[in-house]
């Protein structure tokens, strides 16, 4: 019995001079019992005091003694020893440089007496600050964040009172991205911590600067007298950051332009902020390198394109739009060689809308591609109830050319409608062809062994560029009908013969687009290099229903004889 009770002791002995927490353990009459090696060592007492059978007092003025705690920490602990009650406490070194936080518990015991437990929380209490720092300033800049500067100014706001008024501006770097682009990003980091010392260097006391992330700055200009005096700070900001940086031997110049919102009764944080956002948006598209005020105005103008967003993917869930169809005529058989689709909304309270409204808010918004997909899905369908000969164009943006799947989209479109290949052509405009280009090249000739056809949409609106012709794998070109302005003249037709030609060398058919009159058709098809016209000589753009109708009209048997009567007359 005696060997398994020194067993016994020995296992336990093991336990507690093992644990993480120092341990210290009082009995009833307030004698201390045991005492851990990590108890000892973590004040730094010597080993006798168990065999001394020492109080609760002795050991806390040893530990004060030995700088371990301080002797306002040693008369807690004293209570909390005596109170017998569960307790929790935490004590930092009296040396400041040491740092050390140290956890206390205190559990009574069922018999009398208690139990101390301390943990050191030093670290973990680092760990806490460094994340709760990190949560409200920026790594980089070293300056608040936005979370923490929203905090602040919906501090400073409640604050305020009477006439006193502030300002908030937001402040935007132009040409960083480029900086970014071409010095890379170490270059592009130090010029955010120049801005930053930049921005720190002009302001007062009282006022607040933070980063709100990328390029974008946010000063909030405390107690003012009036507009001039934000106006005279946001252009001191505009002047002083557009000044040249130096940066590992660059120099560096960038401009930035300043929304600003002035602070007034019930304005909250939230508010202010994104009012002097959308003046910073005005400012940009005033040019750049300015600022300027918000205005309710602006408000609004953000409130009906909001709405129209929200129309928007109503609009598409509701199947509110519709494609209209325009054909294409084949200049040497008088025949429809395609029919465009072109979108169309039909909305309760606007109207008809057209795509020039829709589409680049739709491309904002990213719901292009499940546009463009339900485009070319009910287009491909709809060619499917056409005479065989007659080919389907649909319009393509860039952001949807450049999706990542547009190959198998395309593939499904055709599968689902059964349409063969070579029925769809889809149209580009430069700009598509502009990013990235060798990807481009892979995604057109991989269409193209589909048998999709692709055509160059507005060819002469954007930069005309001859060796987009020459380098991707296109089949048409389709001229803009701002090249029929003045074509009476010879300097235009000229240069649309020119196109034409060249691109009839180069194996491509060409369109030109919005002939509207006799005159024109004839002064672009004297020479045979356009094959097909569009305009609205022919055919306005008319619904599926009336395509039909027409497409019936001209390729069907019993009117045979109609086929020829384009180009000399309208069909529609
Ligand atoms: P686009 O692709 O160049 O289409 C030709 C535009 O010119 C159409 O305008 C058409 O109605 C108009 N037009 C045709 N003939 C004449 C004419 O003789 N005279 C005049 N003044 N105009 C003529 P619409 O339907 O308003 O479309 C405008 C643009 O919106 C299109 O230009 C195209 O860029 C875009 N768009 C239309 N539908 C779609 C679509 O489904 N997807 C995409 N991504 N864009 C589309
Ligand atoms: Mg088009
Ligand atoms: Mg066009």
């Amino acid at each position: 019995a005696k060997e398994r009770e020194a067993a016994l002791a020995g296992q336990f002995d093991t336990a507690l001079n093992n644990m993480p927490h120092g341990l210290c353990m009082f009995s009833a009459d307030g004698r201390v019992a045991v005492m851990n090696h990590r108890f000892i060592e973590m004040m730094q007492l010597s080993d006798d005091f168990v065999q001394r059978g020492a109080s609760a007092t002795d050991i806390c003025n040893a530990c004060v003694l030995s700088g371990s705690i301080s002797a306002a920490a040693a008369q807690q602990i004293l209570y909390e020893i005596e109170s017998s009650q569960r307790g929790d406490i935490v004590t930092s070194d009296p040396d400041p440089t040491k740092n050390r936080s140290l956890d206390w518990t205190f559990q009574p015991m069922a018999g009398g007496g208690t139990v101390v437990l301390v943990e050191d929380i030093t670290e973990r209490k680092d760990a806490e600050a460094r994340i709760s720092h990190l949560a409200r300033y920026d790594e980089l800049t070293a300056l608040p964040n936005r979370v923490n500067f929203r905090d602040e100014i919906g501090r400073l706001l409640a604050m305020q009172h009477g006439d006193h008024r502030s300002a908030l501006l937001f402040v935007d770097l132009d040409q960083f991205k480029q900086v970014n682009d071409t010095l890379g990003h170490p270059c592009g980091d130090q010029l955010l911590c120049a801005v930053a010392e930049r921005l720190r260097e002009m302001l007062r006391p009282e006022d607040f600067v933070a980063r709100f992330g990328g390029d974008e700055f946010v000063v909030f200009q405390q107690n003012i007298h009036s507009h001039e005096d934000a106006a005279a700070l946001a252009r001191r900001i505009v002047d002083r950051l557009s000044e040249r940086y130096k940066i590992d031997n660059h120099l560096v110049e960038i401009g930035a332009s300043v929304g600003i919102a002035m602070t007034a009764p019930g304005v909250g944080a939230d508010t202010l902020l994104k009012n002097a956002d959308m003046a910073l948006y005005r400012a940009k598209a005033d040019g750049r390198g300015t600022f300027c005020f918000f205005r309710d105005e602006m408000a609004q103008t953000v409130e009906a394109r909001r709405i129209l967003e929200l129309d928007l993917r109503k609009a598409l869930a509701n199947e509110e739009f519709e494609l209209f169809y325009q054909p294409l005529i084949n200049l040497k058989s008088g025949k429809v060689s395609t029919c465009e689709a072109l979108l169309r909304w039909n909305h309760p309270a606007r109207g008809t809308v057209s795509p020039v409204d829709i589409i680049p808010v739709a491309e904002d918004m990213g719901l292009i591609v499940d546009l463009g997909r339900w485009i070319l899905r009910k287009a491909c369908m709809e060619c499917m109830k056409w005479p065989e000969a007659v080919s389907v164009a649909v319009n393509f943006s860039p952001q949807q050319f450049h999706q990542r799947d547009v190959l198998s989209e395309v593939r499904y479109a055709l599968e689902v409608s059964g349409l063969p290949a070579h029925r769809l052509e889809i149209e580009i405009t430069e700009s598509s062809l502009l990013h990235n280009t060798e990807l481009t090249h892979d995604v057109l000739s991989q269409l193209r062994s589909l048998g999709v056809r692709i055509s160059l949409d507005d060819f002469g609106t954007g930069y005309s560029s001859l060796s987009y012709l020459h380098n991707f794998p296109l089949q048409k070109v389709k001229i803009d009908r701002s090249f029929l302005e003045g074509i009476d003249s010879d300097r235009p037709l000229t240069l649309l013969r020119g196109v034409a030609r060249l691109s009839a060398d180069l194996g491509m058919s060409v369109v030109v687009e919005g002939i509207e009159t006799n005159e024109q058709l004839e002064l672009i098809s004297a020479d045979g290099a356009v094959t097909e016209a569009q305009g609205y000589l022919f055919s306005r753009p008319v619904p599926s229903v009336r395509i039909r109708q027409l497409l019936n009209a001209s390729h069907g048997r019993r009117t045979d004889e109609q086929l020829h009567v384009v180009p000399s007359r309208s069909i529609a």
